[in-house]
Parts: C-alpha cells; sequence; structure tokens
C-alpha cells in the first residue's frame, strides 16, 4: 500500500514531494527485508506531510541524510527516528548554523543572491544529532552506499545494480538553482559552485555516477530522469559549470 501523497516512483521507493513549488523531494525505501528507511528530509515545512508518511508506514526505520544541507536535514530533528549519514557530513549535519562555511552566495547573480540567506534559513530545521554513519560499500534498504562528495563533503547515493536505479540527493541538479526553477525534463547538471564544497570534485562525482550507467536517476529535487542510457546526459552536466 502507498501512504496517501506519495508517489511510488519504483520498486520499493516512493517519493514525497514539497515545499517551493514541490521541488524538494524526500524518498522512502522498503528494503527486501521491510525496512523502511527514509532518505533525506527535506525542508522544515515538510515536516507534517512527512510525519503522517511516517505513521501510515507503521514506522519508519531510519533515517538516511545525503547530505546535511538545511534542505536535505529540514525533517530529521524531529521526526524520532535515528539519523545516520557519512562520517565527512555529521559535523556539518550536527551543527547549529544553518548553512556550511564553504557556500559562497557571491557565485550567485543577482537577484536570488539575496534571497538565498532568508530561503535557506526557512528551509532548515536546524541541528540534527547522528546515530551512526555509513559509508561507500554499505547496504540501505537493498541499496549499495556509493560516495559522491563535492556538492558535500559526504554527499552519498543509493545504487541498485538489479534496476540500474541510483538516488543520489545533490550529486546531480535537475534544477537551476540560480533561476530556481526546474531544469527542461531530460537535462542535468553539476551543482553550482556557489554551494560546493569542492567543485572539482563534484564534477568527478558526476562522472563517477555516469559510469555505473544507471537507467533511473531519482535526485534531491524535481522529477527523476530515465533512459536506457544517460551516459551524455551525465557527462555532459559534468561540464555545466
Ligand atoms: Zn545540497
Amino acid at each position: 500500500m502507498t501512504p496517501k501523497g506519495l508517489e511510488e516512483v519504483g520498486d520499493g521507493i516512493f517519493v514525497l514531494r514539497g515545499d517551493l513549488k514541490k521541488g524538494m523531494n524526500i524518498y522512502f525505501l522498503r528494503g527486501p527485508d521491510g525496512e523502511i528507511v527514509q532518505f533525506d528530509a527535506g525542508s522544515r515545512s515538510m515536516l507534517r506531510a512527512n510525519r503522517r508518511v511516517a505513521q501510515e508506514f507503521g514506522g519508519i526505520d531510519r533515517i538516511v541524510l545525503g547530505h546535511g544541507h538545511c534542505d536535505h536535514r529540514g525533517t530529521a530533528a524531529k521526526l524520532g527516528p535515528p539519523v545516520y549519514c557519512h562520517p565527512d557530513e555529521v559535523a556539518d549535519a550536527e551543527s547549529d548554523a544553518y548553512k556550511p562555511d564553504y557556500f559562497d552566495l557571491s557565485l550567485m547573480p543577482m537577484p536570488v543572491r539575496l534571497i538565498y540567506p532568508a530561503m535557506l534559513k526557512w528551509w532548515d530545521g536546524g541541528a540534527v544529532k547522528i546515530a551512526g554513519t555509513v559509508e561507500e560499500g554499505d547496504t540501505v534498504a537493498g541499496f549499495e552506499v556509493v560516495h559522491f562528495p563535492g556538492h558535500a563533503p559526504g554527499l552519498i547515493g543509493l545504487w541498485r545494480e538489479s534496476d540500474r536505479t541510483a538516488v543520489v540527493s545533490d550529486t546531480v541538479y535537475f534544477v537551476d538553482s540560480a533561476k530556481l526553477k526546474a531544469l527542461p525534463h531530460g537535462e542535468a547538471s553539476v551543482p553550482h559552485p556557489a554551494f560546493a564544497w569542492n567543485h572539482q570534485r563534484a564534477k568527478e562525482s558526476v562522472r563517477k555516477l555516469a559510469a555505473l550507467k544507471p537507467t533511473t536517476v531519482h535526485a534531491g529535487h524535481e522529477e527523476a530522469l530515465h533512459g536506457d542510457d544517460l551516459t551524455d546526459v551525465l557527462m555532459a552536466a559534468a561540464d555545466k559549470y
């Protein structure tokens, strides 16, 4: 059964869309043993919907953060289940700051440069207590954890070889963050350098994703990317900025 307000977007993969233009995604994964894992935690405004979904699932076993940015940890502090992330992301996930020091909003064009601080604060749900960590090679709900550092030092995605499906948080954007709107469907880009811990590593991580040869990529924002061969799209995405 699919809880109300959720879309089943793959085998045992459900998405809750919320906040700005419904562009923020929280994923719920049903593992082969019935474990329910929440991947990412969207923005604070999604808390009520997130709670209702958790209830309809009969509870969430654990939350795994793709990374610790404000629009991915938004509901995590208040939900209850233990929260996990990559070791390199613990400090930022547990920080009281609404954004990490490495964000450089001066790289954003006007006028969004001026709007972002207020938006980031609005999205944030505050510091999250991290119960444990997951690293490349670990298994989460039948998916393999893959490290995609760059946009954030401890950014992780989940990879399922059997149906070549990747759920990758902000490894790749299907949004134009400088224009605050979705990219045309089927297009992708490396995250904007204003939001990079290490932009060159972010590009390498998009290429690492391409090398997995996924046929479906679910990301932290907007609709999934589908295709028999996404290599060209993803390799071009790595060089967008
Ligand atoms: Zn992010």
